[in-house]
């Protein structure tokens, strides 16, 4: 009887751990990873980070390399995207007119930079691959002004970065008043905002862009940015079109039940996944890492063990390094929900915020400069404790670390 043969579409964190969490799960059947990209597969993380730096070479972003690609028995399909899908005849077709036979289907094609609506031109920049933060990098050695639309986590970690590389003006324009007030409580997102104005960035936040010009960005209060660079971070889209007409339900992404099934051996994860959260009730993407990680693991599992399969239920984690500053979300956060400040050793930098939900449980945290306290509200997340005592567990902590 010949091998059952895995095709995993996406080789970027989820597809690379969904391989490797195949083979930890004992699955012995053919795995073939394929990627659009002629890269290996690489981390995206540090691309608004350590690699846009230069601190961090291609080496040290890859995920898989031939060699441990071979000796996990992973055939690599590079350079050759999937273009379309026959559940029918479970064939996935590839960008060279190829189609590949599949007992197990996973997507993980992950999502792309939603583009710049207005338009681009040279110096105009979105940052999702490394080929977008290598193009990045080499505008940036000509020095500013740049001018960065969109103050969510990846345009706030690249204004850090550009600083840390001496470029001169940087400005940070998002229509939000406050940004990242709808998963921060506008108490934290102020302090957020405060922080890049120390470090030399200027912010035009509640102010929106008309268009990008030749020289600069046109705001909607009739000002004008000068701007040698821009950069779009306004966002992503689920990488799902190829999908479209396959019988699969596509809707923001790839649609799933509790398991990570989009249909009898398809499943999704990843960026690319809306999937059923038992815990939430409903359906979800989320675009961290942590996540694609997590329901990597999960969707081994099912595939290996069809007759046990687990729910993928996690708590939700997300991190941002900003200038010197780590940022950690776990959990339901929001202001909306009520919350409690507890200060930390060094109460100016180092902090967390904890959230009730409605019944005044443990919703979630943000945990800034103090990974310490961060793990104990994630911990409790997963053992679902009561606030107070995971309030009392991190106050006990900063009283050990001002002893120390
Ligand atoms: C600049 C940046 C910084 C980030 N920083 C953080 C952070 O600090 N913390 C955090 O939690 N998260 C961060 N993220 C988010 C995190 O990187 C993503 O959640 C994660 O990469 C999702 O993994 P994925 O494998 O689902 O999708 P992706 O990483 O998007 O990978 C999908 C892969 O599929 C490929 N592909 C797409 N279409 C096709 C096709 N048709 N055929 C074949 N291949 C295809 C793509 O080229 C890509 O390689 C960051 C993201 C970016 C872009």
């Amino acid at each position: 009887m010949s091998r059952p043969t895995t095709v995993i579409v996406g080789a970027s964190i989820g597809g690379v751990r969904a391989a490797q969490a195949l083979r930890a799960e004992g699955y012995d059947g053919e795995v073939v990873l394929v990627g659009d990209e002629t890269a290996l597969p690489y981390d995206k993380p540090p691309l608004s980070k350590a690699f846009l730096a230069g601190k961090a070479t291609a080496a040290d972003i890859t995920l898989l390399d031939e060699e441990q690609a071979a000796a996990a028995g992973v055939r690599l399909e590079l350079g050759n995207g999937a273009t379309g899908l026959d559940l029918a005849a479970r064939k996935v077709e590839l960008a060279d007119g190829s189609r590949l036979s599949f007992d197990d289907l996973v997507l993980a094609t992950g999502a792309r930079a939603r583009p710049s609506p207005w338009g681009g031109r040279s110096g105009v920049h979105v940052v999702r691959t490394a080929a977008d933060a290598l193009a990045l990098r080499e505008d940036l050695r000509r020095g500013g002004p740049l001018v960065i639309v969109g103050a969510g986590f990846v345009g706030a970690e690249i204004a850090a970065t550009a600083t840390a590389l001496g470029i001169a003006e940087v400005t940070l324009v998002d229509p939000v008043a406050v940004p990242l007030s709808r998963v921060l409580n506008p108490a934290v997102a102020e302090r957020f905002g405060a922080l890049h104005a120390e470090r030399g960035v200027t912010t035009r936040f509640g102010v929106g862009v008309t268009g990008i010009d030749s020289g600069g960005v046109r705001l909607t209060d009739g000002t004008r940015l000068d701007a040698a660079t821009v950069v779009v971070g306004i966002g992503a889209v689920p990488n799902d079109e190829w999908l479209r007409g396959s019988g699969l339900t596509i809707d923001d992404g790839v649609v799933c039940d509790r398991f990570s099934r989009a249909s009898e051996d398809v499943h999704a994860l990843g960026d690319v996944a809306r999937w059923f959260h038992p815990r939430h009730g409903r359906l979800v993407r989320a675009e961290h890492w942590t996540n694609a990680v997590e329901q990597a693991a999960c969707v081994a599992h099912n595939i290996v063990h069809p007759g046990t399969p687990r729910a993928h239920a996690p708590v939700e984690y997300v991190w941002s390094d900003q200038y010197d500053w780590k940022i950690q979300l776990a959990g339901r956060t929001g202001g909306e929900l009520a919350h409690v400040l507890v200060p930390g050793p060094d109460p100016a930098r180092a902090f967390a915020v904890l959230y009730a939900d409605r019944g005044g449980g443990f919703a979630g945290a943000v945990v800034v400069n103090w990974p310490r306290a961060s793990l104990i509200a994630r911990r409790a997340l997963a053992a679902t404790a009561a606030l107070d005592t995971v309030q009392a567990d991190i106050e006990a902590l900063t009283a050990k670390e001002e002893r120390v």
